[in-house]
């Protein structure tokens, strides 16, 4: 099982390696006799793993306390049915994330741009995104300054807003670690790094790295690939940070050399000159992140666009 305990207490489940989007990653946080789970993954993974890793430290599915969610996107909380009918334990989520979270299909509806083939493409995959898993009725809904605690541990929740419109972090103030999910992950300069779904804000995640790295975590521990500890945490928000700002310019550079052009020729020009390195099966990642981003800019009055989807800079 490939598990660890990043810090004492802090247990990291690592999912399946699942091509670009590397490891899902879980965290289960024990205090006491109680145990709370963080990102449950997918449908199939880390599945039994969660379990077994709980009862390998001599705790059993009975001692989960919750089953809480940083945000509803089908690779973390595809998971959360399975683990929940196994546990009991309640689920907890960003107040606007429930409703995905209760019924998966609103994310492919709602929240992606996709045309019908694409999204049957979606609920038959087998790769980390497939959606055709079972909703959970949350428990609890997640705002700012809520606190979730589990034995003697509390969690500050800071809710985000950027990648998903109800993404929250959780803060542990006392041991500094930081629960990021995909607000702050792992990918250098590619679209996961970026990704905004329809719901989310470029601006909202602008404000909420200043936030995050003004919190002084020492650990800071994503929902895919590896944590990030001390010094590296600070370079890491600034990291993504600087992503941001890049790939706002990228698209009004691209804007300003064209004149004018809607989504489909930004994607086209940004895959042409390699501004943002884009894997071909992400690239339903790109459109919606454009989408938002626009849509940021609009509101900075820095575009304009036309009731034909057509943007221009102002
Ligand atoms: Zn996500």
């Amino acid at each position: 099982m490939a598990a660890s305990e990043i810090i004492p207490g802090i247990y990291m489940i690592r999912g399946k390696f699942a091509d670009e989007f590397g490891f899902i990653s879980s965290y289960i946080v024990v205090s006491g006799e109680s145990v709370l789970v963080i990102d449950p993954g997918t449908a199939g993974d880390p599945g039994n793993n969660t379990i077994q890793l709980i009862r390998k430290l001599g705790l059993g599915p009975g001692d989960v306390v919750g089953i809480l969610c940083t945000h509803g996107h089908p690779d973390h909380v595809g998971g959360a049915y399975r683990l929940k009918k196994a546990t009991g334990a309640p689920v907890l989520i960003g107040e606007k994330d429930g409703p995905i979270l209760e019924d998966p299909q609103l994310f492919l509806k709602e929240r992606m741009v996709l045309d019908v083939a694409e999204r049957m493409t979606m609920k038959v995959d087998r790769g980390p995104l497939r959606v055709n898993y079972k909703g959970v009725e949350p428990y609890r809904l997640l705002r700012n300054g809520d606190t979730v605690n589990v034995g003697d541990i509390t969690l500050h929740v800071l809710h985000t807003g950027g990648h998903s419109a109800g993404h929250c972090v959780f803060h542990d103030r006392a041991n500094k670690v930081l629960f990021t999910g995909d607000e702050v992950s792992n990918f250098p300069n590619d679209p996961r790094k970026f990704y905004l779904d329809l719901s989310g804000s470029v601006s909202a995640r602008s404000s909420a790295l200043s936030s995050m790295e003004s919190l002084g975590a020492d650990y800071l521990l994503p929902a895919h690939d590896i944590p990030h500890l001390f010094e590296d945490v600070r370079l890491v928000i600034e990291q993504v940070s600087d992503g941001v700002i890049h790939f706002q310019d990228s698209i009004l550079h691209h804007l300003e050399a064209r004149g004018d052009a809607d989504v489909e020729q930004l994607v086209f020009d940004i895959r042409m000159a390699r501004s943002i390195p884009v894997p071909d099966i992400y690239e339903f990642l790109l459109i919606t992140t454009i989408t938002v981003v626009l849509q940021g800019l609009q509101q900075a009055g820095l575009v304009r666009t036309d009731e034909k989807g057509v943007w221009s800079p102002v």
